[in-house]
């Protein structure tokens, strides 16, 4: 694999508090990305993709320069360049710029896939917007392979062998994934919403009781989502120089990252 790796950001929220982490990897097989951020056409018609209430809550910073397509397109890339999207999960701050790319294949678990179709419960007919895939992305569903383990958690498979790989880690939603990025200096393990804030991954962790808040509202399984943290914390701590955690809203780790 090329060394070479962009760390865009979708969008700001909350006036730089958090970020919407996208990684780009130049694989062997073309670029992938890993969560897709918030796209041109939220921005163009953010209450109808996004909602009311995440707009009001997290007071985005709609700027089309924040998005995924607009950061490749300035560093010479053309969407088509993008064959892969590997989403930690569907969330609306997750997906927004998957149609920005309609020739990529969206690499996401079968059960939340299944979650984000079905919306079954009002907290999913508010977090996943079928406005986002209304383009028809070429889905590409992967069931959890029991009994392989990767770095303390079940391999799913290889999105690009063997450089990027799918870890199931439900909890936040019914089919949430934790995605790690093989490079020469180790692993990249990028977390999604597994986490929010970096002081969660310390030992004790600790977290902005707001935030504990939202989170737990948010999760469909509160004891396994507090058990990826766990295996998360386990990591970070067993993987020293080897492996580089980090969410996708943290600011803080964002910028270490983006150097
Ligand atoms: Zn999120």
């Amino acid at each position: 694999m090329s060394e070479r790796l962009v760390h865009g950001t979708g969008s700001l929220f909350g006036r730089g508090r958090m970020v919407a982490h996208v990684v780009c990897v130049e694989s062997s097989d073309g670029l992938v990305l890993v969560d897709s951020g918030i796209g041109l056409a939220d921005i163009r018609e953010p209450q109808r993709r996004l909602g009311r209430g995440f707009l009001a809550a997290a007071a985005p910073v709609l700027d089309p320069a924040c998005t995924a397509i607009r950061q490749l397109e300035a560093l010479g890339y053309a969407a088509s360049d993008v064959r892969h999207i590997v989403v930690t999960h569907l969330d609306l701050d997750h997906a927004g710029g998957l149609g920005d790319f309609p020739a990529a294949t969206v690499h996401v678990l079968r059960a939340e896939h299944e979650a984000a179709m079905n919306r079954v419960t009002r907290n999913e007919r508010e977090r996943y917007r079928p406005e986002q895939w209304a383009h028809r992305p070429q889905f590409r569903l992967h069931d959890s392979a029991k009994g392989e383990r990767f770095l303390g958690f079940e391999l799913v498979r290889a999105i690009v062998e063997p450089e990027v790989l799918l870890l199931p880690a439900h909890g936040h939603t019914r089919g949430h994934a934790v995605v790690a990025i093989a490079t020469a200096a180790g692993h990249l393990v990028h977390a999604g919403d597994a986490y929010f804030s970096r002081h969660e991954l310390e030992t004790p962790p600790s977290c902005p009781p707001a935030l504990a808040l939202f989170q737990r509202a948010m999760s469909v399984d509160d004891p396994q989502r507090r058990h990826n943290q766990q295996r998360l914390r386990d990591l970070k701590r067993d993987g020293g120089d080897r492996v580089r955690v980090f969410s996708a809203h943290d600011a803080t780790e964002f910028a270490a990252l983006r150097g």
